[in-house]
């Protein structure tokens, strides 16, 4: 199941915005959708901006992570940009060191790099994902969970 597409289980499952709670109410946008967990650790948030289409065939979609929350190790196919728009994140790509990403920059990730994406322990953290071309080969191919030695290896 790719989650970056707007699939039957993510549309049906029900939506738990912000409002719900005072103090994410800044953070989460409206109508987003908690992310599958067989996927993510800790808690994160999808809202699809651009779903796949035949005019670009490409997918935006806006992802939070609460502190500490990250997305398996994956690959996809096509590459991905991920641009932060809030917060403060890490991403890594296999055999390379942790990478701080923060709010004006940009990832630029090649097709089948191994890598994962989410926030810093301490910091709730937004990145828009762009994928390409998700009409040739999908989207994303889901791996292992990034474990916790993994990602404390920053601190
Ligand atoms: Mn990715």
């Amino acid at each position: 199941m790719d989650w970056y597409l707007c699939d039957e289980h993510l549309i049906n499952k029900k939506t738990k915005t912000m409002s719900q709670t005072d103090n994410e109410q800044a953070a989460i946008p409206e109508g987003a959708t908690q992310a599958p967990s067989e996927y993510f650790t800790g808690t994160a948030w999808i809202k699809m901006l651009v779903p796949p289409n035949d005019l670009t065939d490409c997918t935006v979609g806006d992802v939070t992570f609460e502190p500490g929350a990250r997305n398996n190790w994956h690959t996809h196919p096509n590459g991905q940009i991920l641009v932060v728009t809030a917060g403060t994140g890490y991403y890594q790509e296999q055999g390379q060191p942790i990478q701080v990403i923060q709010v004006g920059e940009a990832v630029n990730i090649a097709p089948e790099v191994v890598h994962w994406h989410g926030a810093s322990p301490d910091s709730r953290f937004t990145h828009l994902a762009i994928n390409p071309n998700v009409s040739k080969g999908g989207a994303v191919i889901w791996l292992q969970p990034v474990t916790d030695e993994e990602y404390l290896s920053k601190m």
